[in-house]
């Protein structure tokens, strides 16, 4: 029954800053999450602890609760942090509850509450990357309430201080080992309540909706770019203004290029016989053309070609990077009796300079294997 320690869980160590926290948790989120591996309880149990992991690491109250007593900080008797955990993202198109808490900060300004930040996760491949893209998105978010313009009250009534907090916002409970102060529950932090609520918002001012917004990813993105549309996200209560929508880029691998921010990596295999004679391989570039490159005789396993300006570009630039061939020369396999033998031949023809490395390295040897005697 014992727990794993949530950092250990995240992959981080316990000076990690929240960034890290984060990233790492998007990292394992991703890799487990339901939707990837359908049916694998291993992968849902797993993707269930790095869910609580996070929950608690990603709010300091709950942090520092966790680092000063352990598990024990959320163990019935302590109570107070008991919330449903690991609750399941949607679906990968819209996954959207990861609300930035509203720590860190944000103090309780009477009535004047932005709204949320709301977090979108898009994932993107290689080619969008390279030439940016338009992507209609989906999220659940909270938008005025037209039937009372946004304020909550129905048409006429007031406002009066909120009686659970004194006008506050605020309230302070004693839990387990510590005190907690917690936006007040009963006016949402507000201070104030309406004496008539609106009935088609009850008073909240917004109302749920899915909204669909297209975006435009820039090309250039990184996997772990973050863009930022102002004003996008959840209304605040009472028509108060919005806060804004992250969108989180991810990139799914590719099976030809790796990536490096700009430059961009092509490992092409080619034959012994093209390798050491010398000649021409076409290669593909991200841009969708290909490009011929010249391999030299004599051309060796991981040799490097640099493609000045066929590479990602840069992000709200108007430059590229570079692309990099690596050549990965293939050894033959499955010979034939008669390709063997014009192998054997061909050996009998070599001499020493047809592997300069090969004779140097014996003649090293032994030079070192005489300086021992
Ligand atoms: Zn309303
Ligand atoms: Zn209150």
């Amino acid at each position: 029954m014992s727990k794993s320690d949530y950092y250990e869980v995240l992959g981080v160590s316990k000076n990690s800053d929240p960034n890290t926290i984060k990233s790492s948790y998007r990292k394992l989120a991703m890799k487990f999450h339901p939707d990837k591996n359908p049916g694998d309880k291993e992968a849902e149990k797993k993707f269930k602890e790095i869910s609580e992991a996070y929950e608690i690491l990603s709010n300091p109250e709950k942090k520092q609760a966790y680092d000063t007593y352990g598990h024990e900080a959320f163990s019935q008797g302590a109570g107070g942090f008991s919330e449903g955990f690991g609750g399941g993202f949607g679906s990968f198109s819209d996954i959207f509850e990861d609300f930035f808490g509203d720590f860190g900060g944000r103090s309780s300004t009477k009535r004047e509450q932005r709204g949320q930040d709301l977090k979108y996760e898009v994932e993107i491949d290689l080619r969008e990357a390279f030439t940016g893209i338009k992507k209609e998105i989906s999220f659940d978010t909270l938008i005025r309430c037209d039937d009372c313009s946004g304020s909550g009250s129905e048409k006429g009534s007031g406002l009066q201080d909120c009686g659970a907090c004194g006008g506050s916002g605020r309230t302070r409970a004693s839990q387990g080992f510590f005190t907690v102060e917690r936006t007040c529950s009963s006016c949402g932090g507000a201070g104030q309540v309406i004496t008539d609520p609106c009935s088609s918002c009850n008073g909240e001012g917004r109302r749920r909706k899915n909204r669909k917004l297209e975006v435009n990813i820039p090309a250039g993105v990184e996997d772990g770019s973050r863009i930022r549309l102002s004003g996008e996200g959840a209304i605040g209560q009472n028509g108060s203004s919005p806060g804004d929508l992250y969108l989180f880029v991810s990139m799914e691998e590719h099976q030809i290029f790796g990536r490096n921010g700009t430059e961009i990596f092509c490992n092409v295999p080619i034959s012994i016989v093209d390798a050491s004679l010398g000649g021409t391989v076409e290669v593909p570039t991200v841009s969708g053309g290909k490009v011929k490159v010249k391999v030299p005789a004599g051309s060796q396993h991981g040799d490097q070609f640099r493609l000045n300006g066929k590479g990602m570009p840069a992000l709200r630039s108007t430059s590229f990077g570079d692309m990099i061939i690596s050549l990965i020369i293939e050894i033959p396999k499955n010979l034939s009796e008669n390709q063997k033998n014009i192998l054997r031949e061909f050996n009998d023809e070599l001499d020493h300079s047809n592997s300069p490395e090969r004779s140097g390295f014996f003649s090293k040897v032994k030079d070192f294997w005489d300086g021992l005697t």
